[in-house]
C-alpha cells in the first residue's frame, strides 16, 4: 500500500470516529490543522488543544443559536439600537448590569417594566433578553394573552403542572403586555399559579402599561392581586417609563431622532 494510499486510509477511519464521537468542527478541521501542525512541527498536546477548542467555541455558538431561536425574541430589539437619551428616568448603567451580570437569574429575581405605550417596553426587555441569551442563558418571550391561553388549555387537559414545568427550563421568562390579560377568574388564576410557580427560583419580565394600583383590573380578586404583586416585587428591578411615546416622538421629528425632551408634562 502506498504513503498516499494509507493517509486516505486512515483520513476516512479518523473522520467516521469523530462523527461518531460527534465532533464535527475538529472533522471539518482535522485536515487543515493537522498539516499545519506539520509543517510548523507543534507539540502533540498543541495541535490537540485547537482542534478541541475550536470544537468548543463552534458548539457553544450553535447552542446560543439554538436559545435564540427558541426565544421568540424579536431578532432586531437589541442594546446597541436602544437609544437611552430617549428616556431619562431609566439608569442605563442599571439596565447594563442586568444584561451583563446574570447572577440574579440565579435568586429568580425579576424585572417589572411599565409605562404607556410607544416608550419602549417590549424593545427593551427583548433586547435585555438577547444580551442574557449571549450570556449563555435561556430566555422565552411571550405575549402574556397568549401564554396565558396556552396555560389554560393545559389546564383544560389535566397538564398544567407539567405545562409549567416545561417553562423551567427558562432562566427568563417574558410576559409582554400584562395589561391585555381579559379580566376572567379562570386565566388570572392560570397567571397567579404561574407567579406562585416560579417565585424565588425563575425569573420573569413583564411589561405592563398599568402600575400596580391599577392591577385589580389584572387579577379578580384583590387578595390575588395582593398575593401576585407582592412576590413579583420581593425581588425585582422596576423600571418606569413614563415618557411620551417613541414612535410619536420619531414621527412628529419626521424621522429624526427624538428630542432629548421626553418626560411627558402630565
Ligand atoms: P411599548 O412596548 O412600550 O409599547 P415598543 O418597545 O413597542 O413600545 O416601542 C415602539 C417602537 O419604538 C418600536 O419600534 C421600538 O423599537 C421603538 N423604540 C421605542 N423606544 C425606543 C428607544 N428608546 N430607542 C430606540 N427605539 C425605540
Ligand atoms: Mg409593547
Amino acid at each position: 500500500m502506498s504513503a498516499a494510499s494509507t493517509t486516505t486510509t486512515t483520513s476516512a477511519r479518523l473522520g467516521m470516529m469523530l462523527t461518531d464521537l460527534r465532533l464535527p468542527t475538529v472533522k471539518r478541521l482535522a485536515g487543515e490543522l493537522c498539516a499545519q501542525s506539520d509543517l510548523e512541527g507543534w507539540p502533540a498536546h498543541r495541535l490537540l488543544e485547537a482542534l478541541l477548542e475550536h470544537e468548543i467555541n463552534e458548539r457553544e455558538a450553535r447552542r446560543i443559536d439554538r436559545h435564540r431561536h427558541e426565544s421568540s425574541l424579536s431578532p432586531d430589539k437589541r442594546l446597541s439600537s436602544f437609544d437611552f437619551s430617549a428616556l431619562p428616568s431609566v439608569s442605563k448603567a442599571q439596565v447594563m448590569a442586568l444584561a451583563e451580570g446574570t447572577e440574579w437569574l440565579d435568586r429568580g429575581a425579576n424585572v417589572l417594566l411599565f409605562g404607556p405605550p410607544g416608550v419602549g417596553k417590549s424593545h427593551l426587555v427583548c433586547a435585555l433578553g438577547h444580551a442574557l441569551i449571549d450570556a449563555g442563558r435561556r430566555v422565552l418571550f411571550t405575549r402574556c394573552s397568549d401564554l396565558v391561553q396556552r396555560l389554560q388549555a393545559a389546564r383544560r387537559d389535566l397538564r398544567l403542572p407539567q405545562e409549567l414545568a416545561k417553562l423551567d427550563r427558562f432562566d427568563l421568562l417574558i410576559l409582554d403586555d400584562l395589561s391585555y390579560v381579559r379580566r376572567d377568574q379562570a386565566e388570572t388564576s392560570v397567571l397567579f399559579e404561574l407567579i406562585c410557580e416560579r417565585y424565588e427560583r425563575k425569573s420573569l419580565a413583564i411589561t405592563a402599561n398599568a402600575p400596580f394600583s391599577q392591577w385589580g383590573e389584572v387579577f379578580v380578586e384583590p387578595a390575588m392581586t395582593l398575593a401576585a404583586v407582592d412576590r413579583l416585587v420581593h425581588h425585582a428591578t422596576i423600571l418606569e417609563m413614563n415618557v411620551e411615546s417613541y414612535r410619536r416622538r420619531v414621527a412628529q421629528a419626521g424621522h429624526a431622532p427624538p428630542a432629548r425632551k421626553a418626560r411627558s408634562t402630565t
